[in-house]
């Protein structure tokens, strides 16, 4: 009888298989956020086999590429002001197209415009099937060399740069639980000064720079002791942030 199901379920398996040959297919591809050893061999494998990779940067794309002999043709998806070449995109997958995308570092989607193509088939290709691959991110990475609790957190991605910032940190200052949030070089001296106005010195404040690169650091403290490190080590105000605050 377990014969029966068991040869019952591949058939299952193989006739999704047979059916899907002409429906395409949009794999979200994690990329390394810096140590370019930070990849699964699905990935790679997956690369090698699409047709066609959606990446942000070719140059940077290239540079993984050449690291493991991937040749797959590839296009830009990301352009300053936000996603380009979607309609491209669609044909391809309604046409049955294998596609995967990319961006830069990191998992696609996580506060980068590739959310939107995801949405977009999902809502207009429903027979298209997107197959998000596990990897690396920034977010979490941060969060489990933080030492701070992530049983409960809130993901900000990007703090906005005027309109809504205060009232965020406020809102940070009020949580019981953890919270992180992404940071450039350019704001996060301004960063920490809002992190001293705003939390009480029992707070923790983790910093999480350079991830996985040469000069990575994890620096924790309450948040005036951040700041002055980072006042009193210019050479350190480099790179790329994640911002992790501990509950109240
Ligand atoms: N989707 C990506 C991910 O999952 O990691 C994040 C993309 S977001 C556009 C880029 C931001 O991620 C950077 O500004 C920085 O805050 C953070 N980030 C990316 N790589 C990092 C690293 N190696 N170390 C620290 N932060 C990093």
């Amino acid at each position: 009888m377990g014969h029966i199901v068991a040869f019952s379920f591949c058939l299952y398996i193989a006739s999704i298989r047979i059916m899907n040959e002409s429906i395409g297919i949009l794999y979200i591809v994690p990329t390394p956020i810096g140590n370019l050893e930070d990849i699964t061999l699905r990935a790679i494998r997956i690369l090698k086999e699409v047709d066609l990779v959606l990446c942000e940067d070719t140059s940077v794309t290239q540079r993984l590429f050449k690291a493991y002999d991937i040749t797959t043709k590839t296009s830009v998806f990301y352009a300053q002001t936000g996603i380009k070449n979607i309609e491209k995109a669609l044909n391809l997958l309604a046409e049955g197209k294998s596609l995967a995308l990319v961006s830069d570092a990191g998992t696609p989607t996580i506060s980068d415009p590739g959310v939107l193509l995801v949405d977009r088939v999902r809502k207009e290709l429903p027979d298209v099937q997107v197959i998000a691959l596990p990897g690396a991110s920034a977010l979490i990475t941060a969060l489990s060399a933080s030492g701070v609790t992530s049983s409960t957190f809130m993901f900000y991605g990007f703090m906005p740069h005027k309109k809504g910032r205060e009232t965020l940190f406020k809102t940070i200052a009020e949580g019981s639980h953890t919270s992180v949030f992404y940071e450039s070089v350019h704001r996060i001296e301004k960063t920490l000064e809002s992190l001293v106005a705003t939390l009480d010195t029992s707070r923790m404040v983790v910093i999480a720079r350079e991830l996985t690169k040469l000069h990575e650091e994890v620096v924790r403290g309450n948040a005036l002791y951040i700041k002055e490190y980072f006042s009193t080590h210019k050479d350190h105000v480099r790179g790329e942030f994640v911002v992790v605050v501990s509950g109240k």
